[in-house]
């Protein structure tokens, strides 16, 4: 075992210092997007009312695949960058797979997540332009722990809407954020129309990412000073975590390999696009033949069920239309603890891609993805977050076919976090009572039947 090296590191001055922007290397670039009034492709300035100048740019940037990681930003990502690229033997032992199965551990983030990578970058910009305030939502609350932390080393004040359920179920994120100094909403709420006009139809309405997107971005188109910061699904926020694959490409070769296999979790895409992206290069440029499984839960089925067309981000319609695998953003999921996947939309790079073949998806039932991450938990003693639960599942799967054909495949997955806020939806699989939920075709083709009578 001694010569075994378990961890792979990256010294300060190995930290990548520029992200990689994909699209200027994807043959199809991605569709622009729309203007919701108008149809017409919208340009980086038609965004600045809701975001950051610098982010509307990089959001429409497909001419430079390399953009450097600002200096604020970098000393920041110190605090817990590089993230550990494990050799998982523990887990590989209790499977019997000869497969050699890495994940690269963004778990240790002080927020537990990956989420911390883009809203660093997204509240300096933010800073840097004179903004004094930003809003956004929350589902699980993962998002909106990352937010409130960045705004708070950047000196901006945060307002988070978070999605009712959670902010019922997962009360000790809300204290995480309100830590950080954060006000936070549950949604919907009465402070904004979107939210008023929900609830009036329905007073006991549980909330959905939709809603609190909607209520988000309306107190951004109203306050002052005042930007709208998302933590996934846009193609800024995968640039800013691609510099997860980017640190994995460089521990794979301390580790002496490449990955045939590379599995993210998906709810808009970030830490699948984050992980794959700078791998994805290689099969475009390079002719390499990695294969790259986004793993989604099966009531959220959007990759793996949706229909590819323009559709809103949010549920009132106040977003750019995006064109996007979707299941129509009137699209309510079942309450599944992996909040961070309950989206109806996946974001427009990852679509684009999906669609011209150079990535796969799966979807993983709620009780396969809990019994995955118990097994993981007892074999590398980390409790992951019930979104990662996804991609273990699937790293899983693939173990076990190499274990049939004998084959000594390199898997790769993203642990996007740790599940110990998360011991709840835990305690209801060890109890027995932790429902599937599954999305059929007929549902979803009912759903996006009413939607396009609206575009
Ligand atoms: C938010 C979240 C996800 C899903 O978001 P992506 O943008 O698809 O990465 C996955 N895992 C964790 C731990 C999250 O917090």
């Amino acid at each position: 075992m001694s010569n075994k090296q378990k961890r792979f590191f990256l010294t300060e001055e190995e930290i990548p210092t520029q992200w990689y922007n994909i699209q200027a290397d994807m043959p199809n670039k991605p569709l622009p997007p729309l203007n919701p009034k108008t149809k017409q492709p919208m340009a980086a300035e038609d965004l600045y009312p809701i975001f950051a100048k610098e982010l509307c740019h990089q959001e429409l940037n497909t001419t430079d695949s390399w953009i450097d990681i600002p200096e604020e930003v970098r000393d920041m990502y110190k605090y817990y960058r590089s993230t550990p690229l494990v050799r998982a033997y523990g887990l590989e032992k209790a499977l019997g797979t000869p497969a050699h199965i890495y994940f690269k551990n963004e778990s240790v983030s002080p927020v537990g997540s990956h989420k911390l990578n883009s809203a660093l970058p997204q509240a300096y910009y933010c800073k840097k332009e004179g903004v004094t305030n930003v809003t956004t939502e929350t589902g699980a609350g993962q998002w909106g722990c990352a937010l409130s932390y960045a705004a708070k080393v950047f000196g901006l004040e945060a307002a988070v809407y978070q999605v009712k359920i959670s902010y019922e179920q997962k009360p000790y994120r809300r204290s995480i954020m309100q830590s950080y100094g954060a006000q936070v909403t549950a949604s919907p709420s009465m402070s904004t129309r979107a939210g008023k006009d929900v609830l009036t139809k329905d007073p006991n309405n549980q909330g959905s990412l939709g809603t609190a997107i909607s209520e988000a971005v309306e107190l951004a188109m109203t306050t002052p000073n005042c930007k709208y910061v998302l933590g996934s699904v846009l193609n800024h926020v995968a640039l800013h975590q691609t510099i997860i694959g980017l640190e994995a490409e460089k521990q794979m070769e301390k580790a002496g390999e490449y990955p045939d296999i590379v599995i993210g979790c998906f709810g808009g895409g970030s830490n699948f696009g984050g992980i794959s992206f700078p791998f994805m290069r290689h099969n475009i440029k390079d002719g390499k033949k990695t294969r790259f499984i986004a793993a989604e839960p099966a009531s959220c089925p959007k990759l793996t069920h949706g229909v590819f067309q323009y559709d809103f981000g949010d549920l009132s319609g106040l977003t750019p239309l995006l064109p996007m695998y979707t299941l129509g953003h009137n699209f309510m999921p079942a309450n599944i603890h992996a909040g961070g996947l309950r989206y109806h939309g996946a974001g427009m790079i990852i679509s684009q891609l999906l669609k011209d073949g150079y990535m796969e998806a799966a979807d993983v039932k709620q009780t396969e993805t809990f019994k995955a991450g118990l097994l993981f938990s007892k074999c590398e003693g980390i409790i992951p977050a019930p979104e990662s639960n996804h991609a273990i599942a699937v790293a899983i799967r693939e173990a076990l076919k190499c274990k049939e054909t004998g084959e000594e495949k390199v898997i790769l997955f993203n642990l996007s976090g740790h599940g110990l806020i998360d011991m709840a939806a835990y305690d209801q699989y060890l109890s027995g009572s932790l429902q599937d939920y599954e999305v059929t075709d007929e549902e979803v083709t009912k759903n996006i039947h009413e939607l396009e009578k609206i575009i």
